[in-house]
């Protein structure tokens, strides 16, 4: 058989969107992945409008068919709770909206989103692939790369690999020589638990995020799942966690039991899964992308938005990215360290803008006032809670939270 012309190692959003677009190309592509699916993924499984922007540049079609899936709930927006517990509820304000019967956004357990997409990856009949093999290590051989197991044993071949195995990546700290969770200010912890019975949620599903004093720079989430489920969890930047020594099990736990406005919605709720942690590496720090014969995508390449956490939509994109790099790359024949930077320029062109600003809105996190006094504010005038809505589209409008002035006006009206 000959070598695929790509390998894709790791089957998440990122590697998934790699495969979608390369597969629709017919570009002859293996993916792998150490899980077999469908396979569970600690995540809030929150969807945003910038997820759903990217899978409808995968696949137009995409979005009505998660409409219709049991598992899949549409969510219209986002309440914000600041540190002086005051909310505000912002309705999404997609980009290029033609079909306002579709969702802004979903919440889907990513055991049920992941495999979906790996169907429509199956389905295109183009890209192969292995589910239950770990990839650990690579070489180079002549003018391609070997990726290999633990044991040696299974060696692939190819003249680019993409590599997508997440927060935990073992090839972007053999690349690197770095362990993401290691740059502890830019990298979150986080954990969630399934619950079921949790009262009194937005009647259009809109997701939570309570910003409480003390667990900023990070905050408590309650995002609403199908049949009275819900996501429950918590994120808490890794440089605190580790300062405070804080137990977020515990913690979680008690969030929930010690505030007014939280535990009498958990009542009657029943936690039904324990709660389980893993990393979020935050795009707040720019890295190396690439290196020769290769590209990171997602969590691997450590694009996690700082102030939201969100970091599916990113993956996706940057999987759609280093696809288009890897189609120029096969029809120049050039897998070199410096054709490869052209995918990092691309990545931090389109994505660079909003990480750099959602960091901003991050170090805001230290005057938990300025929150209070925001949403104070837009709880009272439309305007800008329109404002406030727009800037999750739009990059410029959020700029503006940046800029001293917009404080002083709100202050002075
Ligand atoms: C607690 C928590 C809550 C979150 N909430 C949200 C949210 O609500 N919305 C949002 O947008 N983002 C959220 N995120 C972030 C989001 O989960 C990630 O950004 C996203 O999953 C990144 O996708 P990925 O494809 O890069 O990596 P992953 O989704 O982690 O996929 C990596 C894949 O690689 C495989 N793999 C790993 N190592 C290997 C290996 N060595 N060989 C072969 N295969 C391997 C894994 O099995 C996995 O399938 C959250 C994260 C956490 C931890």
């Amino acid at each position: 058989m000959p070598d695929p012309e790509v390998v894709i190692v790791g089957a998440g959003p990122g590697g998934l969107a790699a495969a979608l677009h390369l597969g629709r190309a017919g570009i002859n592509t293996l993916l792998v992945d150490q899980a077999t699916f469908p396979r569970d993924k600690v995540c809030g499984d929150g969807i945003s409008g910038w997820s759903v922007d990217i899978l409808k540049k995968l696949n137009p079609g995409i979005i009505d068919e998660l409409t219709l899936q049991p598992y899949s709930l549409d969510s219209w927006g986002v309440r914000f709770v600041a540190p002086n517990l005051k909310s505000i509820d912002i309705p999404y304000k997609p980009k290029n909206h033609e079909r306002p019967d579709q969702p802004a956004g979903f919440i889907i357990k990513r055991s049920h989103f992941d495999n979906f997409l790996w169907e429509k990856v199956k389905q295109l009949g183009v890209v192969t692939s292995i589910e239950g093999l770990r990839i650990e290590n690579f070489t180079y051989c002549g003018d391609k790369i070997m990726l290999s197991d633990r044991s040696g044993k299974t060696k692939i071949t190819t003249k680019l690999a993409i590599i997508a195995d997440g927060a935990q990546s073992v090839l972007a700290k053999k690349l690197n020589g770095t362990v993401l969770s290691a740059e502890k200010k830019h990298h979150m912890a986080g954990i969630r638990a399934y619950f079921k019975g949790v009262q009194d949620n937005h009647a259009k599903n809109y997701i939570e995020m309570h910003f409480l004093k003390r667990l900023l720079p990070g905050y408590f989430w309650i995002f609403p799942l199908p049949n009275d489920q819900a996501n429950v969890g918590i994120g808490i930047r890794s440089d605190k966690v580790s300062r405070h020594k804080i137990n977020l099990r515990e913690l979680l736990d008690e969030v929930i039991r010690s505030n007014n406005h939280l535990n009498k919605r958990f009542v009657k709720a029943e936690k039904i899964t324990p709660a389980q942690g893993f990393g979020l590496p935050l795009g707040s720090k720019k890295r190396m992308l690439s290196g020769r014969n290769m590209m990171k995508v997602g969590d691997a390449a450590g694009l996690i938005d700082p102030f939201t956490g969100e970091g599916i939509g990113n993956a996706m994109a940057s999987g759609l990215y280093a696809a288009q790099h890897a189609i120029d790359c096969i029809q120049k024949d050039d897998f070199s360290k410096n054709t490869m930077l052209a995918y990092d320029h691309l990545v931090y062109h389109k994505l660079g803008h909003e990480l750099r600003l959602s960091t901003t809105l991050q170090n805001l996190l230290h005057f938990p006032w300025l929150f209070n006094l925001v949403v104070n504010k837009a709880g009272k005038n439309d305007q800008l809670k329109d404002l406030i809505s727009s800037m999750f589209v739009d990059p410029n409008i959020k700029s503006r939270l940046k800029n001293p002035l917009f404080y002083l006006k709100l202050l002075f009206g």
